[in-house]
């Protein structure tokens, strides 16, 4: 298909049209092509298929036509060149960083991170060599005074699980570039509908399709996004060795997740920011950050570089981690659960869950206080979840 011939088409086309092969049949809903190889007409096109001159697919580790349509769309929504599918948001974290470095080199990471990202860059990398140094992100004089000669990567996350701490990406990249280290963006929990992290100067966006690109709660799924230049040189081979692959039917399932983005987060946004203007004014609620709001520390830097705000709400309420148990053990429509950009809303205590292992110290220095709690706002009434949230609160 000639993608780069026709005129550029906005998000939402995209969201369902982008990527889309159709085999012989002419279906309308893209096939899930449930194979793991591709049959070749000659020993000659094998070895030009091989040889990366004849375009096609070859072995369902490296790519399947089902995932090769989800890799195109979502690239065509990120505005990237390309685009590589993993198993998991945490294949493609992994992948992204480890493709990046080898012994001897550095990275600086900022501290409030999700939990397996934080233990990715301080135990993992570690472990094969690649020291790494956790800084406060928000703080720009904190990453260049980070850097050393050997610094290959800045990673973030922004807006970061579960603070909703912004980093300002356009002044990150600016220093990355300046010390010639790669910035990677786990963007999660902004989604490809409120920022751009490649058009904000970044050089590789991680996602894990698990939230708001499933939304539905059913596959795990990744995605590394970059220049062609970036994946070839540095993690294509890698995940054809390594073989984090997706599945085809996760592929499949995400593909039509796709079509829905555009509508489930700006209505789930909508709803977040009605709910969390009303519990800022509850007395039972100590803290509230939200994106949206005029008062989150970062609401300049929110305003230059989303194009709106979450889906997601950090509150603390009142007594600490045994009013947060409370209120959790209260709501009917809110279910307790550590997943999150899903059509049904969720909530979750991070300092027993996503951030247990980490010490109080730690914790604190994240942000993850003992009486947080973080909401997943889902597609239900806002009415309903208002009601539901009041319960809860009344039970604090
Ligand atoms: C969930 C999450 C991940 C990991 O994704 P999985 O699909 O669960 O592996 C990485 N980063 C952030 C910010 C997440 O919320």
């Amino acid at each position: 298909m000639a993608q780069q011939d026709r005129p550029a088409r906005h998000f939402e086309t995209e969201l369902v049209q982008g990527g889309t092969l159709r085999s012989q049949f002419s279906e309308t809903s893209e096939a899930l092509f449930l194979t793991q190889g591709h049959v070749y007409e000659s020993a000659e096109q094998c070895e030009r298929r091989f040889l990366g001159e004849d375009p096609g697919f070859i072995y369902a580790r490296f790519s399947n036509p089902t995932v090769g349509m989800f890799e195109r769309r979502i690239a065509l929504l990120e505005g990237a060149e390309a685009a590589r599918a993993t198993a998991t948001g945490m294949a493609a974290v992994t992948a992204a960083l480890m493709g990046l470095t080898r012994a001897g080199d550095h990275v600086v990471a900022a501290q409030a991170l999700f939990g397996s990202c934080r233990y990715v860059v301080e135990e993992h990398l570690p472990r094969f060599g690649v020291e790494s140094t956790l800084i406060d992100g928000t703080n720009l004089a904190a990453w260049r005074a980070a850097v050393r000669p050997n610094t290959k990567v800045f990673f973030l996350e922004s807006p970061a699980n579960p603070t909703l701490e912004v980093i300002d990406i356009a002044a990150v990249a600016k220093i990355a570039k300046e010390v010639g280290a790669f910035l990677v963006v786990d963007n999660v929990f902004a989604t490809p509908l409120w920022q751009k992290p490649l058009a904000l100067g970044a050089d590789c966006v991680t996602y894990s399709a698990t939230k708001h690109i499933d939304g539905q709660g059913r596959c795990l799924g990744g995605v590394i996004l970059g220049s062609e230049k970036f994946i070839n040189d540095h993690v294509h081979t890698l995940l054809r060795q390594t073989g984090p692959a997706m599945s085809p039917f996760n592929a499949w399932v995400l593909l039509k997740g796709l079509e829905t983005l555009a509508i489930r987060v700006e209505r789930q946004t909508r709803t977040a920011a009605t709910l969390a203007d009303w519990l800022a004014e509850s007395a039972k609620v100590t803290k509230l950050i939200f994106p949206g709001r005029k008062d989150h520390p970062q609401a300049e830097i929110i305003a230059r570089q989303m194009g709106g705000p979450s889906t997601l709400i950090a509150l603390e309420v009142q007594g600490g981690k045994a009013g947060a148990f409370h209120f959790l053990n209260a709501l009917k429509i809110f279910r307790i659960s550590n997943n999150l950009g899903d059509a049904k809303s969720l909530a979750v205590h991070p300092a027993t869950t996503t951030h247990q292992r980490f010490s109080p110290e730690v914790r604190a220095a994240m942000g993850v206080g003992d009486g947080l709690v973080r909401l997943s706002v889902g597609l239900e009434h806002p009415e309903d979840l208002k009601a539901d949230l009041a319960a809860a609160l009344a039970a604090v």
